[in-house]
């Protein structure tokens, strides 16, 4: 593994005394938001034996017909207030919020996402009768919410305040920034969206996987535009970050401007930052800037970035050495970088294929943007790769996470249709691995190691092959430096991230007082004129929304803890036919069991679990007329979870299904 060397040089003249925190101000916690959140329902895993926690008979779980004794996996009592865990959160259907609006003079800011995960990055600005959002992000699915296409901010709060919303404005086209752009803009009214040509031009493209929405209000600007959101001047700067076209915003507000850079690193040198670089910052040395919101991601990382010219003349060597033909896998993000590539291969005289969904599309984009402008003859479809002698083509794919059905994934387990990899290919894998596909990675760089080929990796790599498109410490403190902000907030990151990055403002001179390490919805306003922050007490809705297939939200999580427990312990059905006159079991009930055991080699379970469903039944209607069918499917349900669970130690979804006649 290389080390990237570490700068720590400031390119800043040491005299550099115009930084200073402003000193003044005290954050008032108003009160710290207790958990569970009010808008959360949260599970808790129980530590009690199942038999001291029995259900209540017709809880209202019974109208469902499923089942899941109480246990140490999954809990379906509904929870009591004290009951919670940050670890576990699920939404409840949203409640009518009673957050009063900001009085006036109070500026109100809230982190709708981002703050407590890396994605799904939104903030609401309120002032007066005017919000403004940054960003509507998207998260992909975690091990906590299978099945789930992806995660949204929530938008309860904005959605309740749709007639005070004047503008959305997107920092750039990535999918932690615009993934949530369809959805969110469909619930909270379609507010005109502003951003830069090319990550408008992402965000159409995105849009049009959902006709059945509204088509997107967008309007292009600049990095000179002016926009009113209302009452609200905002203007803008360009930022240096894998995505061409990353846009930083200023919010201007009576007691100084709001700053937010979006996603950025420096473009620099050895801690030298360029010229082009110091004059996009340099009106900040005029600006008030009363508050900073910026990104934490690799607030842990000290020195400065690798610059992402680096990473050019990485490529180019590795290209140029390479043997046999050369096979690059990238994040079909880093679109700066792609563009790239297809360079150094015309150089070199070679032909380029894109294959891979996002790749191709991403570069179709930056195609009609007017920024890619391939020569003509150079991009040739993936079918007509054996026209060319090997080391006249450069084969660009999709998969370096071990994505199983992505180009790259698929030619390495020889399922790919049109491409078979060959001994003696070069294949390069122009990418970091993102936490939790290690395993996929290394599936991936196994099955490629079989055909003979040799891989160049980020780890492995004499050259650099890949760097973040995100600041590391020294460029998170030049800006500090540069905006000298008299508040701070910050963003986009895992909270010790943020707590990180609070411990490097405050080493860089800011008041504890001064800053708010936020969760997600915590309602933050800037006081007092401009002279106090606060952290209200109440919290914007902040449970995750979830985007499954068609449906979205609110009433996922039951689905979701379903999924987990099928894929925990398996289902458990059983079907009984009971005789309405006599309460009488008319035959000997069915069972299905999915995912549990097998039931032919468990008959004497079997057995037992007829003999309690005979049982519970007899039980449950002697004496009564008419039969109550909802108490006997919760008797069902209890005994035959607890008696399996005895039995097997496992905790199956048990779906009584009573029949009548
Ligand atoms: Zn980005
Ligand atoms: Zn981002």
């Amino acid at each position: 593994m290389k080390e990237i060397p570490k700068k720590n040089h400031d390119p800043r003249p040491k005299s550099g005394q115009r930084f200073s925190y402003h000193k003044s101000g005290n954050i008032r916690v108003l009160q710290k938001p207790q958990l569970p959140n009010p808008n959360k329902i949260i599970t808790t895993p129980k530590q009690s034996a199942y038999s001291s926690d029995r259900p209540q008979k017709n809880a209202n779980r019974a109208s469902r017909g499923s089942y899941q004794y109480n246990n140490s996996k999954g809990n379906r009592r509904p929870k009591r207030e004290s009951e919670g865990t940050p670890n576990k959160p699920y939404i409840q259907k949203n409640k009518v919020s009673t957050i009063p609006p900001p009085d006036k003079g109070v500026i109100r800011i809230i982190p709708l996402g981002g703050v407590e995960e890396i994605g799904k990055n939104m903030t609401a600005i309120e002032i007066g009768d005017d919000i403004i959002v940054v960003d509507a992000g998207m998260q992909f699915k975690t091990e906590d919410t299978p099945g789930i296409d992806y995660i949204i901010p929530n938008t309860t709060y904005l959605e309740e305040r749709k007639d005070k919303i004047r503008a959305m404005i997107v920092t750039h086209g990535h999918l932690d920034h615009i993934g949530g752009i369809p959805l969110v803009m469909s619930r909270i009214g379609n507010p005109p969206l502003y951003s830069r040509n090319l990550s408008i031009l992402v965000m159409r493209k995105r849009q049009e996987e959902f006709p059945h929405l509204p088509a997107l209000n967008a309007q292009v600007i600049e990095t000179n535009s002016v926009i009113y959101a209302g009452n609200i001047r905002v203007r803008f700067f360009g930022v240096t970050h894998t995505m061409p076209d990353s846009l930083g915003i200023v919010i201007e507000t009576p007691y100084g401007s709001i700053i937010t850079p979006g996603d950025f690193k420096l473009d620099q040198i050895d801690g030298v930052v360029s010229e082009e670089e110091e004059k996009e910052y340099a009106f900040l040395d005029k600006e008030k800037v009363l508050l900073l919101m910026t990104d934490s991601t690799n607030i842990e990382n000290e020195g400065f970035s690798l610059p992402e010219v680096r990473v050019h003349e990485g490529l180019d060597k590795v290209i140029r050495q390479g043997t046999g033909r050369i096979i690059i896998s990238a994040f079909a993000s880093s679109i700066t970088r792609l563009m790239k590539i297809v360079e150094i291969a015309e150089s070199l005289g070679k032909k380029v294929v894109l294959d891979g969904r996002s790749l191709k599309s991403n570069m179709e984009i930056c195609e009609q943007a007017g920024i890619f402008k391939p020569k003509k003859g150079t991009i040739i479809p993936v079918e007509n790769v054996d026209n060319y002698p090997p080391n006249k083509v450069l084969i660009m794919m999709t998969g370096a996470q071990g994505e199983e059905f992505a180009a790259l994934g698929r030619a390495a387990n020889k399922t790919h249709k049109k491409f078979t990899i060959r001994s003696g290919d070069t294949i390069i894998l122009s990418s970091s691995i993102v936490p939790g596909n290690e395993i996929a990675v290394q599936h991936l760089k196994d099955n490629l190691s079989r055909h003979g080929v040799k891989i160049i990796s980020y780890r492995t790599s004499e050259e650099y092959i890949h760097a973040t498109g995100h600041g590391n410490q020294e460029d998170i403190k030049w800006l500090h430096r540069k905006t000298h902000p008299k508040f701070f907030i910050p963003i986009h990151g895992w909270h010790s991230m943020l707590v990180k990055h609070k411990e490097v403002a405050m080493a860089l001179g800011m008041s504890i007082d001064n800053i708010i390490v936020p969760d997600n919805g915590s309602i933050i306003e800037i006081i007092e004129n401009g002279n106090k922050m606060i952290l209200r007490k109440e919290k914007a809705a902040s449970g995750p929304m979830m985007v499954d297939g068609f449906s979205i939200g609110d009433e996922q999580d039951v689905v979701i803890r379903d999924r987990v427990m099928l894929a925990q312990d398996g289902m458990f059905v059983l079907i009984a036919t009971i005789d309405s006159s006599t309460g009488k079991l008319r035959k000997s009930p069915d069972i299905i069991s999915r995912g549990f055991i097998y039931l032919k080699e468990n008959q004497e379970l079997l057995h037992q679990v007829r003999l309690i469903i005979k049982k519970t039944i007899e039980d449950e209607t002697r004496g009564l007329h008419p039969i109550d069918f909802d108490t006997i499917k919760t008797s069902l349900g209890d005994n035959i979870s607890k008696f399996l669970f005895q039995k097997t130690a496992k905790r199956p979804l048990v779906i009584p299904v009573l029949l009548s006649i």
